[in-house]
C-alpha cells in the first residue's frame, strides 16, 4: 500500500476569491468578470503545493439548484481559479438543503469522495473555510480545521483548530506544524 497523501481542502468564496458581502453575508461572484483572487492566495497555494499537499477545492454552489447561477458560469469561474492557483481538483455541490444530498457542506461527502480518489489521509489533512458549514464538514471528515473569520452576520462554527484572517495566515499555520497557541477559542 502506497503512502497516503495529505490535502488542504479549500472552500472557494471568501477563501480563494473575494466574496461579495451584502448585509453582512457573503455571496459568490456572478460572473468571471467579478472574480478577484484574494491577496496572498496565489503564493499560499504555491507554498502548500511545494510542501507536498494536494489542493482540493470543495464548494457549495446552491445558486445552481436555485436557478440563479448557471452551471456553465460556475464551471468557468472554477476553471479560472484552478488554473491560476494550481489547484489539483475542484469539487462542487450544486444542490440545496431540500435535496438532502451527501455533498452539501456541512455534509462531508465532497471530502470523502476526494479522499477515495486521491488516497488522502483525512486525519493529516486540513479544511480551510470562512463559514460554519466548511468547518463542520472538515470536522466530520476528521480533518483539522482553519476558520477564516470575517465576522459575517451569521452563526460561527462551534469549534475550530485555528481562527485566522486569510488563507495566507492559514498556510503559515499549516506549514509551521499546526500548533495550538494561536487563537483557537470561539
Ligand atoms: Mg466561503
Ligand atoms: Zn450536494
Amino acid at each position: 500500500m502506497s503512502e497516503k497523501a495529505r490535502a488542504v481542502f479549500l472552500d472557494r468564496d471568501g477563501v480563494l476569491n473575494q466574496a461579495a458581502v451584502r448585509n453582512g453575508c457573503p455571496f459568490p461572484p456572478q460572473s468571471l468578470g467579478e472574480v478577484t483572487i484574494l491577496p496572498g492566495v496565489k503564493a499560499a497555494c504555491h507554498k502548500l503545493r511545494e510542501a507536498g499537499f494536494l489542493l482540493i477545492a470543495v464548494t457549495n454552489q446552491p445558486d445552481i439548484a436555485r436557478g440563479t447561477a448557471s452551471p456553465v458560469t460556475v464551471a468557468e469561474i472554477n476553471g479560472f481559479l484552478q488554473t491560476e492557483l494550481g489547484i489539483h481538483e475542484f469539487r462542487v455541490c450544486a444542490h440545496d438543503d431540500l435535496h438532502r444530498c451527501t455533498c452539501r457542506k456541512p455534509e462531508p461527502g465532497l471530502l470523502f469522495e476526494a479522499a477515495e480518489k486521491w488516497n488522502i489521509d483525512l486525519a493529516a489533512s486540513i479544511m480551510v473555510g470562512d463559514r460554519w458549514r466548511d468547518i463542520e464538514a472538515g470536522q466530520r471528515a476528521g480533518c483539522k480545521t482553519a476558520f477564516i473569520d470575517y465576522a459575517y452576520n451569521e452563526r460561527r462554527p462551534i469549534w475550530m483548530d485555528v481562527s485566522v484572517t486569510s488563507l495566507d495566515e492559514a498556510s503559515h499555520w499549516i506549514l509551521t506544524g499546526m500548533r495550538k497557541e494561536l487563537d483557537c477559542h470561539v
